[in-house]
Parts: structure tokens; C-alpha cells; sequence
């Protein structure tokens, strides 16, 4: 179970894990000196405005997967950029605390997934997921619009859409995690465990958002964080949580104040109610298929776009350099998969402890004087800084924050604020 010159792969969606796929497979193949036929299938038109052609996301780009396109000889352009990202503003008991971004090089901007909000205007913004199966397209995969039905097993595995039916040497699932998996049950693939997000955009209010991300916590009840991130004309309004109630973005406008920042009435101009993946999918490699992206597992709360990029590269490398069978994927594919998981566990760890520091005013007030300590001190060593960065950014594992977390640095600053705070009664 090989491939071979003229191999035909089908790849069943196409937001950025389909897309990153065929790219990688392109181009390992092409060092394997392999001729692959290369096809994807994705339902939506990403030129349409709305959620109906949209993968319903906040769009930021972490750093890290920005450098990565390099690898696949890919630069974002100017029209797909909506703002840069400079700085995190924390808003914390009433308080502002600024997060700015820790050294230059970390660059991260927002983008539209698909072209902008349903009640938007013209010039709409061109879709990051739209242009990236534009390069698919432009290095010789065959794209077509189509949604398939089913995905069955066999000799060689068969897609069916509607109109058509293809066997393949090897299906690779993309369809994330806002769609069924088309796949029959023989399979064995479970999806991952995923919670409902509530998103919606607004018309950027005038000085208020600049090129910072807000990040809201506490309200409504069950909210993780609530983000509101500047997209050009536009800000995203993101939010991560358990159980949101289905009105969760006008009762978190109202309930955190921004109410005001929109005179006019309400200017909610889109609206979705994304899932994002908790935990990963089982029975996600077998013979002549693996599932990538959200379709697979992904990284918790963050960076979304960031692990598809590893899990498609790390599927295409399992193909290509090892075989089709579910042995070479568990060799070669699996254990990249297990990692991201791993590194999730730190993530839990990070934001079970971070809540507990929320529920307790005497270590907020401790953190928030650590954070203002450091600010004095050249960027490179701000260290709760660099922490919180990468929390929310995607732009270092959780593991690495979670190690800096518990430095001697870190810990000696958070202990100085607290005992300032004893001090001070
Ligand atoms: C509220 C929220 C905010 C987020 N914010 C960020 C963020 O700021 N940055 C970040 O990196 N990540 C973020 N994420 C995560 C990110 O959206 C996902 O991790 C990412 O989109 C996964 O990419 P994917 O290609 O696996 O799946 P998707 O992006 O969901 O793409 C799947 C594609 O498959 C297509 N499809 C589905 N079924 C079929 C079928 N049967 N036939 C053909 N096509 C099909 C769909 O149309 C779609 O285009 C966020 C997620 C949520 C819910």
C-alpha cells in the first residue's frame, strides 16, 4: 500500500486542513519525484458573504503559522490581512491591562474566512480560506464544489457526491467539525468532542479597538473569554465558553458595557454558533485514509488554523514517505496527533489555574502587580507577558508557557505581589 505515479488522492473538504494537505502532498511528493493526482471537495463558496461561505472562526493567525507557509512557498497577501495584531487589552474587574506583543518578529493578523459578514458592504474581504485553495488550485489540484455523501471503504476507498463517484488510493477527511463526516460506519471514526461558540460581527467601533484584540471574562455565565477583534471595517466578537445561552452575544455586549459603543441600535451583522473541538476523534487513520484538522484533533482554544497546518503535514509525511496502511499512519502519523493532546493536558492545567486566580482577588491583585512590575523592563523579559501572549495567540505550546509558568522568575514576581499586597492590608 503505496503510492505511486499517478495515485489519485481525494481530499473531502477544504478549509485550511484540506488545503494544507494537498499542499504538502505536492510538495513531498514532488521530492519523492511522485506524480499524484490530487483532488479536493469542498461544499462552500468562501466569495460568498455570510456564514454560508464562512468556516466561523475569530481568523487570527498565530506567528508560527504564518512562518510555516514559507515552508510551502506561501506568503499571506495584503488583501487577505484584515489588521495586525500589536496588543491583548485585558479587561479585568473594571481595569484595562494592556498585553503588548512581546518581541517584533512575533507578527499576527486577523483574516476573514470566508468574505465578510452576511449584512456587510461592499468591498468585501477576500477569504484566507477562499486563497488558500486558490494556490491548491494554481499548483494542479483539481478543485471542485461539491459536497460528498458518503465515503466508503473497500479495496480502494469510493467518495460519492451527488452527481459523482470516485475510487481513490487514499482519502484524506478535512470536513473539521461543523459538518457530518460522510463517512459509513465500517469505518470505526468517531468525532471529537466539541462545545458550541457563539460569534458575531460588528462595524468596528471608532477608537476603540485600534489593532488591539479586548478580551472579556465572566459574563455571560459560562464564558471562558470573549473577544473582540478588529477585522478591518469590522470587529469579530468570539466567544469561547460552556453552555452559552443561545443570545450569548447581545447579553455579553450589554452585560460587559460595549452597548454603548454602537449608538445606533444594534449592529450584530452576521452571527453563528461555530463548534470547537475539546478533545480528539477516535478511529481517525485506517487503510488508505487518515482525518486531519478539526476532523482529527486540534489545539485547545487556540491556534486552530495553526494545528491543522502540523496534522496535514504530518498525514501527507506518513503517506508519502511510509505507505497507506493504518500501520504507517499509526507510526508516522499518530504520534504528532498524541502530542497535540498532550500538550491540551497543559492547556486544561493552565486555564483551571487561571480561573482559580480569577475567583480570588487577593492573587488577581498579586498577577496584575507582577504584570505591571515587569513593564519597566525591556520586552524579551517580561515574562508574564510573554505567558499571557502565548495563551492567547496560539504562539507557543502550552507546555512552554506552563514551564515559564512555573519558573523561578515567574513564581518570585507573582510571591513579590502578594507580598506587596499583605503589606498593604
Ligand atoms: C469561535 C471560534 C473561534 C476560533 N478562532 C480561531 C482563531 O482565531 N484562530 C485559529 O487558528 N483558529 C480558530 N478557531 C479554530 C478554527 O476555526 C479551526 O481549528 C479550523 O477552521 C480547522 O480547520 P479545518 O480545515 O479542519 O476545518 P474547517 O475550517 O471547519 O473546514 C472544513 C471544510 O470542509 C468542508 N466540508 C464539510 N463537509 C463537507 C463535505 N461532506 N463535502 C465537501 N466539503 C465539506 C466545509 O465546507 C469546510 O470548508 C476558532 C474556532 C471557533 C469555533
Amino acid at each position: 500500500m503505496r503510492l505511486e505515479n499517478g495515485s489519485r488522492v481525494i481530499i473531502v473538504g477544504g478549509g485550511p486542513a484540506g488545503s494544507f494537505a494537498a499542499l504538502h502532498l505536492l510538495r513531498l511528493a514532488a521530492e519523492a519525484s511522485l506524480r499524484l493526482e490530487v483532488m479536493i471537495l469542498e461544499a462552500r463558496d468562501f466569495n460568498r458573504p455570510g456564514p454560508g461561505g464562512c468556516n466561523k472562526c475569530a481568523g487570527i493567525l498565530s506567528s508560527t503559522v504564518i512562518r510555516k507557509l514559507q515552508t510551502l512557498g506561501l506568503s499571506l497577501p495584503p488583501d487577505v490581512i484584515q489588521t495586525e495584531i500589536e496588543a491583548y487589552v485585558l479587561h479585568l474587574g473594571g481595569a484595562q491591562l494592556p498585553i503588548r506583543r512581546p518581541d517584533a518578529t512575533r507578527r499576527i493578523f486577523s483574516v476573514y474566512r470566508g468574505s465578510g459578514p452576511r449584512l456587510g458592504q461592499p468591498q468585501f474581504p477576500r477569504s484566507f480560506d477562499g486563497w488558500l485553495l486558490d494556490q491548491a488550485r494554481e499548483r494542479g489540484v483539481d478543485v471542485r464544489r461539491a459536497r460528498a455523501q458518503t465515503i466508503r471503504p473497500g479495496v480502494r476507498p469510493a467518495v460519492a457526491t451527488a452527481h459523482d463517484r470516485w475510487e481513490a488510493d487514499l482519502v484524506i477527511l478535512a470536513t473539521g467539525v461543523n459538518a457530518r463526516a460522510p463517512l459509513a460506519a465500517e469505518w470505526g471514526y468517531r468525532p471529537p468532542r466539541t462545545e458550541t461558540m457563539a460569534q458575531d460581527e460588528v462595524p468596528l467601533p471608532s477608537g476603540f479597538l485600534d489593532s488591539s484584540v479586548h478580551i472579556f471574562f465572566d459574563h455571560p455565565p459560562g464564558l471562558i473569554f470573549g473577544g473582540l477583534i478588529p477585522k478591518g471595517r469590522y470587529a469579530n466578537i468570539s466567544l469561547l465558553g460552556r453552555k452559552l445561552p443561545p443570545d450569548a452575544v447581545s447579553d455579553f455586549l450589554e452585560g460587559q458595557g460595549l452597548t454603548s459603543l454602537f449608538p445606533n441600535g444594534s449592529a450584530l451583522l452576521c452571527g453563528c454558533a461555530p463548534r470547537v473541538v475539546i478533545a480528539p476523534a477516535s478511529g481517525y487513520y485506517a487503510d488508505r485514509f487518515a482525518a486531519v484538522g478539526d476532523a482529527a484533533i486540534t489545539r485547545l482554544y487556540k491556534d486552530g488554523i495553526g494545528a491543522s497546518f502540523i496534522t496535514a503535514e504530518a498525514a501527507a509525511r506518513a503517506a508519502v514517505e511510509r505507505g497507506l496502511s493504518r500501520a504507517d499512519f499509526a507510526a508516522g502519523y499518530r504520534p504528532v496527533c498524541q502530542r497535540i493532546a498532550a500538550d491540551n493536558l497543559f492547556g486544561r492545567l493552565l486555564f483551571r489555574s487561571w480561573d482559580a486566580t480569577r475567583g480570588s482577588p487577593f492573587l488577581m491583585k498579586a498577577w496584575r502587580r507582577a504584570i505591571v512590575a515587569e513593564a519597566d523592563q525591556p520586552p524579551a523579559t517580561r515574562i508574564h507577558t510573554r505567558i499571557l501572549w502565548g495563551m492567547f495567540t496560539g504562539d507557543e505550546s502550552y507546555r512552554q508557557i506552563f514551564l515559564l509558568s512555573i519558573g523561578r522568575r515567574a513564581l518570585a514576581e507573582f510571591l513579590q505581589g502578594m507580598i506587596q499586597n499583605r503589606r498593604e492590608g
